[in-house]
Formats: C-alpha cells, sequence, structure tokens
C-alpha cells in the first residue's frame, strides 16, 4: 500500500512504502484505556546508524551495510504485532547528494533484506529538508527533521498508534530529543550511555529488542 507524501504531517513527510495489514486495525491491536481512547503503542526506528550502518549519507544501496542482528529484532516487534516505523533525517536530498528516487530505492532495497528474515517496515517516513541544503526546492526548516515531531506524528496518523506509549530508538540526540518532543520513550544505540534520566541505552538494536518487548503493552 501506498501512502501519499503530502497527506502526512506538514506535507513535507515521505512515504514510499507501506505494508498495512488488513483489519480495523492494521497491524497488531489495541487498548482501550478506562478514558475510551485508543491506546497503540508502536516502535518508531531511527535508520542511519539503527537498522543500517551509518556510513553518512547513504543515497545507493551499494552503501547500505545492514547491522547484525537489527532485522530479526524487527521480526521480533513485528510478531508481536507492534506497528515499526522508520523515521529518518535524509538531509542528503537537500544537500544534492541524492534524490527522493534514490532514497526510495535503499528503503526498498532495505524491505527486501528484512522480508529475507520474515520481518517488515510498517511505514517507511523520511524528511529530506535541510535549511543548508543547495537543492532549492528542499532548503529550509522543516517540523519533519527530527528532533521536530512531524515524521513521528505522521507514524502516529498513519497508524493510528498513541505515542505516549510508543517507544523511539536512534543513536542521535535527536532521536532522543524526537522521543521527547512526543512524549515518548527513548531508546539510545551507542557504545556509552546517554546521560539524561528517563533515556535507557544499549549498545545496538539487537539487545535492545527484548527490553522494549518486556515493557511495551500491545
Ligand atoms: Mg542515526
Amino acid at each position: 500500500m501506498k501512502i501519499a507524501a503530502a497527506d502526512l504531517g506538514d506535507a513535507a513527510a515521505r512515504s514510499e512504502k507501506a505494508h498495512l495489514d488488513t483489519g480495523p486495525d492494521g497491524p497488531g491491536g489495541s487498548i482501550v484505556t478506562a478514558s475510551g481512547r485508543r491506546s497503540r503503542p508502536g516502535i518508531l526506528l531511527d535508520r542511519d546508524g539503527t537498522i543500517i550502518v551509518d556510513h553518512g549519507y547513504v543515497g545507493s544501496i551499494d552503501r547500505v551495510e545492514f547491522i547484525d542482528g537489527a532485522a530479526e529484532a524487527i521480526a521480533r516487534f513485528n510478531r508481536a504485532g507492534i506497528p515499526v516505523a522508520v523515521v529518518t533525517n535524509q538531509a542528503g536530498v537537500a544537500r544534492g547528494l541524492y534524490g527522493l528516487d534514490d532514497v526510495a530505492l535503499v528503503h526498498q532495497h532495505i524491505a527486501d533484506h528484512l522480508a529475507g528474515h520474515r520481518a517488515h517496515i510498517d511505514l517507511f517516513l523520511y524528511c529530506p529538508y535541510h535549511p543548508a541544503g543547495v537543492v532549492e526546492a528542499f532548503a529550509r526548516t522543516s517540523e519533519d527533521r527530527k528532533p521536530r515531531p512531524g515524521l513521528a506524528k505522521a507514524a502516529e496518523a498513519t497508524l493510528s498508534l498513541d505515542l505516549a506509549v510508543s517507544w523511539v530508538v536512534g543513536d542521535r540526540p535527536e532521536d532522543i530529543g524526537l522521543a521527547e518532543a512526543v512524549g515518548a520513550s527513548a531508546i539510545y544505540l551507542g557504545p556509552g550511555d546517554y546521560l539524561r534520566p528517563g533515556v535507557w541505552s544499549f549498545p545496538s538494536l539487537a539487545v535492545a529488542a527484548p527490553f522494549i518487548l518486556e515493557r511495551i503493552t500491545v
């Protein structure tokens, strides 16, 4: 299923691929709280440094290198019925290093690789904008650029998530900032600890996955 980019967030959110299960609730279930509000958690994953190695402005599939255990971690989230979205800053578009079509090809490549591990991403979202860009159409600030909340809000709307019970996973301060901006739980991936209360640190998505699965309520 394809979701039009212009329908998401501040119209800058780009989504070129989404696998949404059929059924009234899409992937996973939902909890109706005492207030009657739907409470469906999701997992928002950074891309570079989280699923694939951050080689810097990865805009072609020959530069895609998967991080060990990431596909298996995503498959576990899938089996638990938790929607998974990728939310990624792709300033390389604004900087003229690659185009929107190239981002789509990289995401298709990632999807194909994940499929080989019985894993899938429910929604790919990226921000092609950067204020210092050289491509005029993308040289601007954007609510979609992490840590601004646009991509998370687009995922919330598209996947019917409750961000307050969702998790953001990433390897940069802007990922932690995104979690804080939307009231989600934050997981930092890196060699050391992220020294901020309420942020859990792990060396990889593979190691973080059991921790998230123990605490997330589907
Ligand atoms: Mg990253």
